[in-house]
């Protein structure tokens, strides 16, 4: 896409949410980069992007509040005039095996990973239906297609969003407006560092490409549905995952 399109990326300061802003940022977008508290992540990735030649603007707001959502989507339009790109990658996890799971834990993760995606998307359709036309892209795992030991509140959260991704998909392709998911896999980011070598290892084991993925991995995907080479696919979920779920 050429420049003046513009992406807003939820949870976009670190990890793999950085890594879309910067190839979508490359790709020719207008980049808004929500953040709920790191301010000067974004801050430093905002600098990035403009001394790279691109436009970013960092937004704050916590996707998991409606009316929060809201205005991320409202400031988006207020900076940039327009969304082609909504990137709903916010979110979080806290494992535990379902006999000691708080059910704080349970209801936090939904918030935040099920309940952000809804948000976001409610707000930004109207966005995409006045412009016909848009890319709206989810971050799901694929914990969520396969299930995980000690993840039954993200496989649930991550689940959900393939049924978002597919309803949403039906009522709005119509109106110009692809929806697609991307299930990554194993991903070196803060959220899996502090797993043990132990389990990292047997992880390793179940993936046929013998690595992890990177954060690169997934934002190739990502670029590729943002993209108009993907204007012939909705619906979908794309694992990233080196093979580990087939
Ligand atoms: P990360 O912890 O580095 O990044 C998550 C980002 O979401 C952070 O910037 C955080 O501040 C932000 N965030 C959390 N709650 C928020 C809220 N309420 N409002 C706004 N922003 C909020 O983790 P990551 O690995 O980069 O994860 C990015 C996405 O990829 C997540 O949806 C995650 O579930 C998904 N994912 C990651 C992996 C992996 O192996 N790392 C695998 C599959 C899916």
């Amino acid at each position: 896409m050429s420049g003046g399109n513009v992406a807003v990326i939820t949870g976009g300061a670190k990890g793999i949410g950085r890594a879309i802003a910067l190839r979508l940022a490359k790709d020719g977008f207008d980049i808004a980069v929500n953040y709920r508290s790191s301010s000067s992540k974004v801050r430093e990735l905002v600098d990035e992007i403009e001394n790279g030649g691109g436009r970013a603007a960092a937004i704050q707001g916590d996707v998991s509040i409606f009316e929060e959502a809201k205005s991320i989507i409202k400031k988006t339009v207020d900076t940039f005039g327009r969304i082609d790109v909504l990137v709903n990658n916010a979110g979080i996890t806290r494992d535990g095996l379902i006999l000691r799971m708080k059910e704080s834990d349970f209801d936090k993760v939904i918030e935040v990973n099920l309940k952000g995606t809804f948000n976001c998307i409610r707000h930004v359709s109207p966005v995409m239906l006045r412009q016909r036309s848009g890319k709206i892209i989810n971050i799901s795992s694929v914990s969520g297609i396969a299930g995980n030991a000690g993840q039954v509140n993200y496989s649930a959260a991550k689940a959900g969003i393939i049924g978002i991704t597919k309803s949403t998909a039906r009522e709005l392709a119509s109106r110009g407006i692809n929806v697609n998911a991307v299930a990554p896999g194993f991903i070196k980011t803060d959220m899996t560092a502090n797993l043990s070598d132990k389990v990292k290892e047997n992880i390793l084991h179940t993936i046929p490409l013998k690595r992890f993925g990177t954060v690169y991995d997934v934002a190739n995907a990502v670029s590729f549905l943002a993209s108009h080479d993907s204007d012939y696919i909705t619906g979908q979920v794309i694992k990233i995952d080196g093979g580990m779920v087939m």
